[in-house]
């Protein structure tokens, strides 16, 4: 399997290249040249296999080129490793259903946060840095991952890196927004003591790093140039590494619920609709690549909160790069952005793979218009409508999605599995004739202590503490704080100028890297 860029299907990238260099170098975002397509049969046969089987079947075609079946077994293994799950049910996929209700349930739970630090990411950061290691180890060369977080990436990537080999060649630089992270995040990336990891607090909102980082990024040098020197790599969500990883967790789903609805209904055909709380998209992308290799999904949701720009294009079809905008702050920071990198990815698999309506699309939104219209194709435009739906969540409706779903339900979910349980409200899913969906829980409770408080009050959060959170999470408290690096923001200089400053600044950091 060989790699192209959203914008042009001419040049072709190895699995390699494409892991290293993140984005395209015309500014796209790198996709598979092809989907491979599963059909009935093979469900079957996927449905008998443990996690990490799993995930070697579904990645197998888009690595064959560059690694063995036994290499890319190996790699996820280790991956894999550090959660508090079985490999055999490493993703509890939950029915919600009333007590007294006996109708099969048809609302399920995916519980993808049982990772090393309590976040979806750890699938998708795992395996594209142990992909990463081990095309540096070929190459012999010196990678630096920087990477900017909304709070889950930073932590995720830290581990990922700490849990290599200890002959790996792998550094990352993490910006995070300060303030702008829970305690517990802050804590995970600032009690990490290795060398090989540099953390920084920008004073800025969550993807405001992403413009420095894409600058830096295209600069690099190139690991393929056989040049023995550091290279810089991406690995927030346009890295294709992430998506293709998190293809697994939604082909699991799938056949997880349709397992436990062929109980009740042997003869159902299942197509399932999918919810998920939606940032940068990566998560979504990967949902929609399992759809389109031909897994039963039905419609796809995001939800997302007030920083609503996915909410708008999918209502309106107009996307817009309002580049002086600030984030409003939110119960559910981890998801607060500007805009979603993986949209494109998302138009291009709407598409058909049109490489020419992708570069048209992006060169209007990246040109001084800083727009574009997806509404005045109408081929495209009814297309997207009939196959994805959003709902935006305020804090409010964030809030008594987490206490109902607790008193019903007795069940736990974090902020932004709440807000991905809102939108499922707002679209209807919440009762027990609708559709049968899944809602995609993308964190732990225990990340989000000011957020959970908040919404259910300190003696239900004390409840939780006692008797529900995670004894790997309480060593935090016990650890000690490394103060960080800070990028200060200038009020006097414009966004862009602080910029500036700020990718000055990381590149003297990735200098100093051994
Ligand atoms: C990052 C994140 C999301 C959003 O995922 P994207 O792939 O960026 O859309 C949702 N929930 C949590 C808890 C996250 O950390």
């Amino acid at each position: 399997m060989k790699f192209v860029s959203t914008r042009d299907a001419s040049q072709l990238f190895s699995l390699g290249e494409a892991l290293f260099s993140g984005y395209a170098p015309d500014g796209g975002l790198l996709v598979p040249q092809w989907l491979p397509q599963v059909d009935e049969a093979t469900l079957q046969k996927w449905s008998q296999l443990d996690y990490l089987d799993l995930s070697v079947e579904v990645l197998y075609p888009f690595v064959q080129d560059d690694m063995s079946r036994n290499e890319l077994h190996e790699l996820l293994e280790m991956a894999l490793k550090g959660f508090d799950t079985d490999l055999k049910n490493l993703v509890p996929v939950v029915p919600m259903s009333l007590e007294g209700n006996n109708e099969a349930p048809n609302i399920f739970i995916a519980e993808l946060f049982h990772g090393p630090t309590f976040c979806f990411k750890d699938f998708g950061l795992r395996v594209t840095i142990q992909w990463l290691n081990f095309f540096a180890t070929r190459r012999n060369a010196s990678v630096t991952l920087i990477v900017s977080t909304t709070g889950d990436t930073g932590p995720a990537a830290v581990q990922a890196v700490q849990d290599c080999n200890s002959s790996s060649r792998l550094g990352v630089l993490v910006h995070f927004p300060k303030g702008q992270i829970s305690d517990f995040q802050r804590k995970q990336l600032t009690t990490a003591t290795s060398t090989r990891v540099k953390i920084v607090a920008f004073q800025g909102g969550g993807d405001d790093m992403d413009v420095p980082i894409k600058n830096i990024i295209m600069t690099s040098k190139s690991i393929h140039t056989n040049d023995k020197n550091r290279v810089v790599c991406g690995v927030n969500s346009y890295n294709i590494g992430r998506p293709l990883m998190q293809m697994v967790h939604f082909v699991w789903t799938y056949l997880r619920v349709a397992e436990r609805r062929k109980r009740d209904h042997p003869s159902e055909n299942l197509q399932l609709d999918i919810v998920v709380p939606t940032g940068a998209m990566g998560n979504l992308a990967g949902c929609y690549m399992a759809k389109k290799m031909g897994v039963p999904l039905g419609i796809l949701c995001a939800g997302v909160n007030i920083n609503d720009i996915t909410d708008v294009v999918f209502r309106t079809g107009k996307l817009e790069r309002n580049i002086d905008q600030q984030l409003k702050k939110t119960l559910s920071d981890a998801i607060n952005i500007q805009l979603p990198y993986n949209m494109e990815r998302l138009l291009f698999y709407l598409t058909e793979q049109d490489h020419d309506q992708i570069r048209d699309w992006y060169s209007q939104l990246e040109g001084p218009g800083r727009f574009c219209d997806i509404s005045t194709s109408n081929r495209w435009w009814s297309k997207l409508k009939s196959e994805f739906q959003s709902a935006r969540v305020t804090d409010e409706e964030l809030c008594e999605a987490m206490r109902s779903t607790l008193h019903q339900y007795g069940y736990w979910a974090d902020p932004h599995t709440c807000v991905a349980l809102a939108a499922a409200k707002k679209l209807g899913y919440w009762n027990e004739k609708s559709n049968p969906v899944a809602i995609m829980a993308t964190a732990a409770p225990c990340k989000f202590q000011e957020a959970m408080t908040k919404a259910l009050g300190v003696e239900k959060w004390q409840e939780y503490e006692r008797l529900h959170f995670p004894t790997r999470g309480k060593i935090l408290n016990e650890m000690k704080e490394i103060p960080t690096t800070v990028y200060a923001s200038d009020a006097t200089k414009t966004l862009a100028e602080n910029q500036r400053d700020w990718e000055a600044k990381a590149r003297e950091l990735i200098e100093q890297f051994s």
